[in-house]
């Protein structure tokens, strides 16, 4: 889609910071951490919300988040553990419309996402 943010993140045409990349999805850093290490995972396809995923690309998606959630804790001993959130419609705070899927890292330091 030309006018969504997150397509242009994918096409390189808003710079981002890559955590994870491949095929079927990107993860990139939040532009606004919640806590250090806060990382989007976005399918490359766009997809709306969870609404409009078929069972194939659910599959290659979800897949995914072990390793990358494994990458991130990996990233910083002090992560003991980590929240995952997907919001769906914009009464259940979804902001932007290509589906996400958010990774939080929680410290074994105090840190500010309550
Ligand atoms: P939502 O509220 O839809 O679940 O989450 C959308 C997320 O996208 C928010 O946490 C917001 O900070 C992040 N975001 C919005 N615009 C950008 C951007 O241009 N770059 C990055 N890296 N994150 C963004
Ligand atoms: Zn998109």
């Amino acid at each position: 889609m030309t006018d969504c943010i997150f397509c242009k993140i994918i096409n390189g045409e808003i710079p981002s910071y890559t955590v994870y990349e491949d095929d079927v999805v990107k993860a990139f850093l939040d532009i606004s951490q919640g806590t250090p290490g806060h990382t989007l995972v976005v399918p490359k396809k766009h997809v709306q919300d969870i609404f409009a995923y078929d069972e194939k690309l659910a599959g290659e998606v979800f897949a995914r988040l072990p390793k990358i959630a494994r990458a991130i804790k990996q990233s910083n001993p002090d992560i003991v553990g980590m929240n995952i959130l997907n919001n769906n419609g914009a009464v259940a705070y979804q902001s932007v419309f290509h589906s996400h899927i958010h990774l939080i890292p929680r410290y074994s330091t105090q840190d500010t996402f309550s």
